[in-house]
């Protein structure tokens, strides 16, 4: 058992505050609706969230931030020590971006709910794509890292391994201009138990899942969402694992979200106590292989602009 961690609810959640605001403004709030055709855990009233133009909103209903020291794990198909969520509670999370189109529907997708999720981004991805790293940021989601190349982490040496976990934080670090959340989340879910160490020590959490969507086998939202919603059904809460990468997820959240509102469901915004350190060699490291100032803070539009064509 690893000391010095816990998981707390900030007990004045924008939700919170939100309901107030609201009911001031706009007398009382209507009531949940009633499942529209889901079959899930008994509706609970979810709290009212104040939301422009979606009457509808998920919103976020409490906000926990997680002290990372030692290391904790999430997500009880690997990790059982640490179970926060309540019944109904869902947190969304989203690996292997940033991607063009893709996390950007995510995006708007949480936006018109006003809720939040949590992304792991690949590494190189995230290198090539810093902007749209940079999106995820700036509406308020938790980043974490998921490699840097998105090796499964178990075939490779300690060494090698390290490598792909200290470059995938750089990486994001790279992006943002400043440093995610010390969240990590292996490829495949694969944790050598060496990593797992490792990663304790470096006092980053460690994020598997409690129901993996598999939406990286879909081709159809209608899977995807059916997956989900079948999955949640029988745990009744639990961290979700969804890919920003992939197109047919993408298209899902929307319907996704209306149906998890429908179902009664409640989303959990998850926050780091404090940002990741990441290691400088290694910001070095790939700052080199991309070949120097690669990530700047401009959009592409403001340093190259077609004049004639
Ligand atoms: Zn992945």
């Amino acid at each position: 058992m690893r000391v010095g961690v816990y998981v707390f609810a900030i007990s004045v959640s924008l939700a919170t505050l939100g309901v107030a605001q609201a009911q001031r403004v706009l007398g009382p709030m209507p009531a949940t609706p009633a499942a529209l055709g889901v079959a899930s855990p008994p509706a609970v009233a979810s709290s009212p969230t104040v939301c422009p133009n979606n009457p509808n909103a998920l919103g976020v209903s409490r906000v926990v931030e997680i002290d990372t020291t030692g290391g904790p794990g999430f997500g009880f198909e690997h990790f059982k020590a640490y179970d926060f969520l309540r019944p109904n509670e869902v947190v969304l999370t989203f690996d292997d971006g940033p991607w063009p189109a893709n996390t950007a529907a995510v995006l708007a997708a949480l936006a018109a709910h006003c809720t939040k999720a949590v992304f792991f981004p690949i590494g190189k991805h995230a290198m090539w794509h810093p902007e749209i790293l940079k999106q995820v940021a700036e509406a308020g989601h938790t980043i974490g890292s998921h490699t840097w190349s998105h090796a499964d982490l178990s075939k490779l040496t300690t060494d090698q391994a390290k490598e792909e976990i200290e470059k995938g934080t750089s990486a994001v670090r790279a992006a943002l201009g400043q440093p995610g959340a010390p969240f990590f989340r292996f490829p495949a879910l694969r944790h050598p138990p060496e990593l797992v160490s490792y990663l304790g020590e470096r006092n980053i959490g460690i994020f598997s899942t409690d129901m993996d969507s598999f939406d990286f086998k879909m081709r159809k939202p209608e899977q995807v969402i059916q997956s989900v919603l079948a999955r949640l059904k029988k745990s009744g809460k639990g961290i979700v694992l969804m890919h920003d990468f992939q197109r047919p997820t993408s298209a899902a959240v929307p319907e996704l979200l209306a149906q998890l509102k429908a179902g009664g469901y409640k989303i959990v915004q998850v926050k780091a106590k404090d940002p990741v350190s990441t290691l400088p060699e290694y910001d070095e490291a790939i700052m080199k292989e991309f070949g120097g100032n690669v990530v700047s803070s401009r959009p592409i539009s403001s340093v190259v602009r077609t004049i004639s064509e």
